[in-house]
Order: C-alpha cells, then sequence, then structure tokens
C-alpha cells in the first residue's frame, strides 16, 4: 500500500502509484532472478500488506527522471527501453517466463550486425570508486539481458556496459585519488559466452524453484565482523582488523598505554537497515536478531 505519512503534495503519490513495478506477463524478471529466492518470495507472499511510504521515493524518482530524459534523446539507431519476454525450460520440467528491460541497445561502432547493451544506474562516487571493475550483480544483470536479447531476438552481443551516474559528484570529490574525475562513468562489464549464461539462468531458476530457500550473507549484504584496536577515552577505533591476531600483533608498536581488542560483530546491512522490504516478515532475520541480541537491530 502507498502511504503518505509526511503529506507530501499529491503528485508525489501519483508518482509512486505510477511507478508501482509489474514484471507483466513474466513468472520473474531479472532483477529478482539474481536476487535473493527468499526475497522474491516474501514479498509475493505479503504484497497485499507492504507500504511504501512516498517520501521513501526519492532514489525512484531520481532513477525515472534519468531513464525518461535519457529515453526521450535517444537517437533513432538506438532500442531504448525495450522489454523483453522469453521462455525457459528447466530440467524439472518446470516453464519459466523471464523479462528484462534493456535501457540501452546501441549499433556496435565495429562491426554491421553486433549491438552494445548498456544499463543505467545512478549511484554515488563511493559506488564507481569501489567498483571500478563493475560489481558481480551488474554482471549477472547485464549478461541476462545478453542472454534474453540472443535466445528471444536472435542478436549479437558485441559489449555490455554500465552507465553510472553519480548523484553526489563535485568537482571537489572529483579531484580525490581513486574517485571518478567525471560525474558519468562508463564501466565495461565481461561478455560470458552462451554455455556460462546458460548455466547461470538455470541455476538461479532452481534457486528460485527450492521451498526452503534462504539469504546468504550475500543477499544480506554482510559486513563480516572485525577486530577494532581501541583505546581508552577514544570513541574511534585506532585501525581495523580482520583477524584478532592481526589487531594483537599490532598492540605493541603503538605508543603509550591504554590500548586494547574489541570484536565488533558483523552486520547484516540489508536486513537492519531497512533496505530489505519484507524483514518484517522474514522469518530468518528475526531468528538471527534473536541469536544476536540486539546488536544487529
Ligand atoms: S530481512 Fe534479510 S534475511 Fe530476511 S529476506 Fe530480507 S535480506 Fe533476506
Amino acid at each position: 500500500m502507498i502511504t503518505n505519512k509526511h503529506n507530501l503534495p499529491k503528485v508525489f503519490e501519483n508518482f509512486a502509484r505510477s511507478n508501482e513495478y509489474s514484471r507483466g506477463e513474466s513468472d520473474i524478471s531479472v532483477t529478482s532472478l539474481i536476487d535473493s529466492p527468499q526475497i522474491f518470495k516474501l514479498k509475493e507472499l505479503n504484497k497485499d500488506k507492504l507500504d511504501v511510504d512516498v517520501s521513501d521515493q526519492i532514489f525512484s524518482i531520481l532513477g525515472t527522471a534519468v531513464h525518461s530524459i535519457l529515453e526521450s534523446s535517444a537517437s533513432d539507431d538506438c532500442i531504448v527501453e525495450e522489454r523483453i519476454f522469453h521462455k525457459v525450460k528447466h530440467p524439472s520440467g518446470k516453464q519459466i517466463i523471464i523479462s528484462g528491460a534493456v535501457d540501452l541497445r546501441e549499433k556496435c561502432p565495429d562491426c554491421a550486425d553486433g549491438w552494445i547493451v548498456s544499463d543505467y544506474k545512478t549511484c554515488t562516487v563511493n559506488t564507481v570508486r569501489y567498483a571500478r571493475e563493475g560489481k558481480p550483480e551488474w554482471e549477472n544483470q547485464l549478461n541476462c539481458y545478453a542472454y534474453l536479447l540472443r535466445s528471444e531476438r536472435k542478436q549479437k552481443i558485441c559489449g555490455l556496459r554500465i552507465i553510472a551516474l553519480c548523484r553526489d559528484w563535485s568537482a571537489q570529490k572529483g579531484s580525490i585519488a581513486g574517485n571518478p574525475d567525471t560525474p558519468i562513468v562508463t564501466i565495461e562489464i565481461p561478455i560470458w559466452d552462451e554455455d556460462k549464461a546458460i548455466s547461470f539462468v538455470q541455476e538461479r531458476i532452481s534457486e528460485h524453484l527450492k521451498e526452503d530457500s534462504i539469504c546468504s550473507p550475500a543477499d544480506r549484504w554482510m559486513r563480516p565482523g572485525k577486530y577494532a584496536v581501541m583505546r581508552e577515552k577514544r570513541a574511534t577505533a585506532v585501525k581495523l582488523f580482520q583477524t584478532e591476531e592481526d589487531a594483537n600483533e599490532y598492540l605493541p608498536q603503538l605508543r603509550g598505554g591504554g590500548y586494547y581488542v574489541q570484536y565488533r560483530e558483523s552486520q547484516n546491512i540489508r536486513c537492519m537497515n531497512n533496505y530489505c522490504e519484507v524483514s518484517a516478515y522474514c522469518k530468518q532475520w528475526s531468528d538471527m536478531k534473536e541469536a544476536l541480541g540486539d546488536s544487529n537491530e
């Protein structure tokens, strides 16, 4: 259900309604296929109970604005916002219709019959800083699009790209070593061969067909626990280590006294920060919270 807790103008409600996600006539979209099966199932089970407040739609508004503006500026020789449906036969005998929405498909400049596929991401400078080679989920998503285009439209795919639009870029941030020096960055993504793409799609379908799937650490965006070297009367860590041994080895190098090692629990960022829409209905998360006490609340 769409709510408007902060009484924003009606246009925001209208946007949220028009933007309600639809995967059309498919069983699953590419973005859900590559994501956690448990989240997909819990969304389906609780779709009538899930609330979305219009004030939480800011990134959706920005993303939609980017897509809409770039769609209206596209030249005639490219294909934009193309939704593709493809029926996949799984070894279990089930037939699954997968859909994918391709942001941009352009003619390959190096051959007569190939295409370059791009996906727009509105993200932060930090996202690009730490994903110069792309993220695994970007590679999975774009290669699923390539698979759909090859299977359904018989297209040859010559390149895959993320076009990252850094919404918080500034000249000052751009001048810091390691940060992107322009606000719009193209990231080339490796193309899989057809066998790898088919196996990946089949494996993901198998995961989604399992009755008892739970979220993996990667699905939960788990940040592993760390060992912090702390000093008395100082609130922040002097240095963080992956292992207790490394943290203890560092202690003798420090001048003065009052240093000690403190363990910081791993954190399930997606579950604990309301990034997961279905966390209120998730038994795995409620069990984890119970086991961890309140350190992951
Ligand atoms: S709350 Fe966490 S464990 Fe539960 S579905 Fe969401 S991401 Fe998965």
